[in-house]
């Protein structure tokens, strides 16, 4: 009798667990940001093509003092436009984000700086992208811009800034438009890192560039500018007839 009273007192006690469980509410699942993450180039062909998303959503968060140039975002909405198949058309939003006291970027702090503030993921029909501009340099201190996940690049606003619309230097809208569509252009998969090569034109030497200097994709940005040039700036470069090849044969237009 006792050991029956302990069953049934044992009986009742567990299931009370279980319906205080029951009535728990489940943690949500953690967000799945897969399509957006990964190495470069690892979503090229959802850029390049509409067969997944028909648009673009370009979100740009900067830091205080490095709103981006307006014309040079316009002109990156065009180069999209032009080389990817996205007939519902490419767009944008801005925000400010709070300025970091550490001005030496690595990429696992430019990661930290997303995942902290980046607001916009690929939906069902609009593939998302990030751009972070910001207030300090790489550690690579020269470098003016970085793609660094599969949808995500940074600016270093101030390398921008101080290198342009100064004597010898080109105009800050056509710097930083060199510089956002070169980085578009990685994140398009080029130079073989996601859309396959087409000719033998891989600079191996400086990783995923073109050995081609006039074009876009070569590695380096020709900041100083020739004297003879100060008066006529050079246009914009832009993709040569083999990176152009690659982006076709990838599903671009
Ligand atoms: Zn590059
Ligand atoms: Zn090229």
């Amino acid at each position: 009798m006792i050991r029956s009273l302990h069953t049934i007192i044992l009986f009742f006690a567990i299931a009370a667990l279980i319906f205080s469980c029951a009535r728990q509410p489940l943690p949500p699942p953690p967000p799945d940001h897969s399509s957006n993450e990964g190495r470069v180039g690892a979503a090229a062909r959802d850029l390049l093509t509409d067969s997944v998303y028909q648009s673009v959503l370009i979100e740009i968060q900067y830091m205080e003092g490095f709103a981006p140039d307006s014309m040079a975002v316009r002109n990156t909405v065009h180069f999209i436009e032009r080389y990817s198949h996205k007939p519902g058309g490419v767009r944008v939003v801005l925000q400010q984000i709070p300025t970091v006291r550490d001005t030496i970027y690595s990429v696992d702090e430019l990661l930290t700086l997303e995942r902290k503030y980046r607001a916009h993921y690929n939906d069902e029909d609009e593939l998302a992208l990030y751009l972070l501009y910001t207030n300090g340099v790489f550690v690579e201190a020269s470098s003016l811009g970085y793609a660094y996940g599969a949808t995500s690049a940074v600016i270093f606003g101030k390398n921008v800034l101080e290198n342009s619309d100064a004597l010898r230097r080109p105009s800050r809208t056509n710097l930083e438009t060199k510089v956002l569509q070169h980085e578009v252009a990685h994140l398009m998969g080029l130079v073989n890192v996601g859309t396959p090569l087409q000719s033998d034109h891989k600079d191996n030497e400086h990783g995923k560039h073109c050995i081609n200097k006039q074009c876009l994709m070569y590695y380096t940005t020709d900041i100083e500018e020739s004297p003879s040039l100060v008066v006529r700036r050079k246009p914009v470069p832009v993709l040569d007839a083999a990176c152009l090849a690659d982006l076709r044969a990838n599903g671009g237009r």
